[in-house]
């Protein structure tokens, strides 16, 4: 851990946001009701950002929460090359916390197995998480925190709508593929942007994520950019985006197991709404088409066509 000393006004910087980020993340907490009574939670700390950050506020919650429940950190040491084994332990003694630092040669096997150039990151994620899941059982975990955050969630909804042709975006709490652990994402309602501002105000020892030579997946950085160009452009935006996801209605998209469609009829009544979603037209009596500009909040327009 760095000593560096923070100025004074670093350090009012880091209080403002230290007590933002936990209020994002004691929100999400109770929304998805994560953490209960005597949980003991395995928080799975990289070495990146996110999860020095979750870990970080996880502890400052657990002192002040009127339930009592314990963290435990496991780190995976996937034996990539160059991984600087000193640093978690060290960081984590400093801490004073339970932890463990697992050891499997996951790089290895990726790179027995995928053939050179192909992307790696899909078996070594799924290999992790095999051996994440297991430690949870062996250690007594009833909860597994991941470190992904709002933005994470937006890109991965954005890139399964685009590639994959589903709206699916990334659960703040779900049930493990093995069906015994229940994983949950504290940092849900936490921003990337305030996530790197935190860790550099508190000087986290980071461990860069490419030290197994995998290039970044260009799809999701594509979809990070058109997603940062939009936050320029139209301030606000990511953020309906991510309310948008907790306020969806099924009678208003297309998917038939979400919504009987089929047994709608005259006597249904108005469902949700009806069309009156951005019914405000502005009556044009030319009998053309013409582009009305309505706001749909402060920052932003959305622009329909009328046809007359
Ligand atoms: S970047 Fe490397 S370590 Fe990370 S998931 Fe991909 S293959 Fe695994």
């Amino acid at each position: 851990m760095s000593n560096t000393p923070l100025s004074a006004l670093q350090k009012t910087q880091l209080m403002k946001l230290e007590k933002k980020l936990r209020r994002h993340v004691g929100q999400a907490i109770s929304q998805y009701n994560m953490i209960e009574d005597g949980d003991k939670v395995m928080v799975c700390l990289s070495g990146g950002k996110d999860s020095y950050a979750m870990l970080s506020i996880l502890m400052l919650l657990k002192e002040s929460a009127p339930i009592h429940f314990d963290i435990v950190a496991v780190n995976l040491d996937q034996k990539q090359p160059g991984f600087p084994e000193h640093i978690l332990p060290q960081y984590l003694n400093e801490l004073g916390i339970e932890y463990h630092i697992v050891e499997e040669d996951t790089y290895g096997i990726v790179k027995e197995k995928v053939p050179e150039g192909k992307t790696t990151c899909s078996l070594c994620s799924r290999l992790r998480r095999a051996i994440l899941y297991k430690v949870a059982k062996n250690i007594g975990a009833t909860k597994v925190a991941l470190g992904h955050h709002r933005d994470d969630m937006i890109e991965t909804l954005m890139l399964n709508m685009f590639y994959g042709g589903k709206m699916k975006a990334m659960p703040a709490k779900l049930v493990s593929d093995n069906g015994e652990h229940v994983v949950i994402r504290p940092l849900a309602f936490c921003k990337e942007s305030e996530l790197i501002q935190y860790a550099a105000l508190k000087h986290f020892p980071i461990i860069p994520c490419n030290l197994c030579g995998s290039q970044p997946n260009m799809q999701r950085q594509n979809i990070k950019k058109m997603l940062n160009d939009w936050h320029q452009e139209f301030p606000g935006r990511i953020e309906s985006m991510f309310t948008a996801m907790q306020n969806v209605v099924p009678s208003h998209l297309c998917d038939n197991e979400l919504f009987n469609f089929s047994d709608i009829n005259s006597n249904s009544g108005v469902i949700n709404g009806g069309d009156t979603a951005f019914d405000e037209p502005e009556l044009n009596f030319n009998g053309s088409a013409k582009e009305t500009k309505m706001p749909t909040n402060k920052t932003e327009q959305l622009t329909i066509i009328e046809v007359q």
